[in-house]
């Protein structure tokens, strides 16, 4: 996988000039996030350091441990990241910013949010289908996870109406079968 994750890097690098990859820890403004992130979810988002990657314009920040991660698993994330960076530059920063923290609630409703993370789970969901085959992302507990994104507090409960996030997930599984993708 190395080759596919370096040569995603070199696309995504020719497709945005100045993308980057920072530690969370290196960044100020990131662990300032964190604190803030654990105030508003009343403690239910802890892991903003070390277990989410996040997209700000053209870069993406990255937990302690992305060097150990697998080729793979840095590929399917980046995959993920990517479309954040899309939607960064279709939006500009300031609106971007602005409806993925308020729109149109900060925690509980946040369409705009759900939305954006769509994006990025279906690639995420097409990214691990490519690497670990079609029932890796039909298994239930894979499904679960993706879904629980959407309803808990990971994201500030961003669209906590589960039977439409399995709805999604689903339709995005039906685009794979439909590509052949086994
Ligand atoms: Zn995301």
């Amino acid at each position: 996988m190395r080759l596919q994750y370096e040569q995603l890097l070199q696309e995504i690098r020719e497709e945005f000039p100045g993308f980057r990859i920072v530690r969370k820890v290196d960044s100020w403004t990131q662990r300032a996030i964190d604190r803030l992130l654990r105030v508003l979810t009343f403690g239910a988002q802890t892991a903003y350091l070390d277990c989410y990657q996040t997209t700000i314009r053209r870069t993406v920040y990255v937990t302690e441990d992305w060097e150990r991660l697998s080729f793979a698993q840095r590929y399917i994330t980046m995959r993920h990241e990517r479309e954040h960076l899309r939607q960064f530059r279709r939006y500009t920063t300031p609106l971007m910013a602005l409806l993925y923290i308020f729109g149109p609630l900060p925690v509980g409703l946040s369409w705009f949010r759900a939305h954006f993370e769509k994006q990025g789970y279906a690639e995420s969901i097409r990214a691990a289908a490519e690497v670990h085959g079609l029932a890796h992302v039909l298994d239930p507990a894979f499904r679960a996870y993706v879904v629980r994104q959407f309803v808990s507090g990971s994201y500030g409960w961003m669209w906590p109406f589960r039977s439409s996030i399995e709805v999604w997930y689903d339709s995005v599984i039906t685009e794979l079968r439909a590509k052949g993708v086994a």
